[in-house]
C-alpha cells in the first residue's frame, strides 16, 4: 500500500501515478490518497476530463460509489489556472487527456503541489495509452493495480474490448469491457481474428 513519503525542511510536490486495466481499483486508490491529504488538512481538489460523462459532471465516482466531487476541465493546461491554492492534485482518467499533461503536471510540482495521476496505461488494443507513458517517466511515484481475470483467475493486465465498436476512446462499463490476463487477452483476440476471417466475403 502507497504510504506518503515524509519529507523535513521546505515542502516541494512530487508525481504519482497509478496505473492499469480497467476494473483494477485505481480510482478507489486515487479517492483513498485524496481523502487521506483531507484528514490531513491539506486542500485537495480532482480534476478529470470533459469527455468522460460516465456517471455525472462533478463527481469523481468510482465503481463501489465512494465519490469525491471534482472538476471537468477540457484540457490539461485549464488545471494550471484552477489548481491555484492547492496542496493535493488528482487527475482521474488521465488517458484521455491531451499530452501536454505531463507538462503541466511538471508546472504544478514546481509550485510545491502533490499530483496523484490515475489511468488507464494500456488501450484496448495494448497500446500504451495517450500521455500515460509519459506520466509513468516522469513520476516520482508508480503503483500498478490489477483485475482479476474472470476466465482464469490469474491477475488482468489488459482491458478486453467485447464489443465490435471501433476507436480507441470508447466509454463503457462492464457490458463493452472486461479484465483479462496476458493469455486470456490474446486468446481473444486470436478467436475474434479467425471469425473475422469466416465471416470476411470469399472470392
Ligand atoms: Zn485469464
Amino acid at each position: 500500500m502507497f504510504l506518503e513519503p515524509h519529507f523535513k525542511g521546505q515542502r516541494s510536490g512530487w508525481i504519482e501515478v497509478i496505473c492499469g486495466s480497467m476494473f483494477s481499483g485505481k480510482t478507489e486508490e486515487l479517492i483513498r490518497r485524496l481523502k487521506r491529504s483531507k484528514f490531513a488538512n491539506q486542500k485537495v481538489e480532482i480534476f478529470k476530463p470533459k469527455l468522460d460523462t460516465r456517471y455525472d459532471d462533478i463527481k469523481v465516482v468510482s465503481h463501489d460509489s465512494n465519490a469525491i466531487l471534482s472538476t471537468p476541465v477540457a484540457s490539461s493546461k485549464e488545471i494550471l489556472t484552477l489548481a491555484n491554492g492547492f496542496d493535493v492534485i488528482g487527475i482521474d482518467e488521465a488517458q484521455f487527456f491531451d499530452m501536454e499533461l505531463p507538462s503541466v503536471c511538471e508546472k504544478l510540482v514546481l509550485r510545491g503541489i502533490r499530483i496523484i495521476v490515475a489511468g488507464l496505461d494500456m488501450d484496448y488494443k495494448g497500446e500504451p495509452f495517450g500521455p500515460m507513458p509519459n506520466l509513468l517517466a516522469i513520476a516520482e511515484y508508480i503503483t500498478k493495480v490489477h483485475a482479476i481475470c474472470p476466465h482464469c483467475g490469474n491477475l488482468a493486465v489488459h482491458s478486453y474490448r467485447l464489443s465490435a465498436e471501433e476507436g480507441t476512446v470508447l466509454l463503457g462499463e462492464k457490458d463493452r469491457y472486461e479484465p483479462r490476463c496476458r493469455t486470456c487477452y490474446q486468446m481473444g483476440n486470436i478467436l475474434n481474428f479467425q471469425m473475422k476471417k469466416e465471416e470476411a466475403p470469399k472470392n
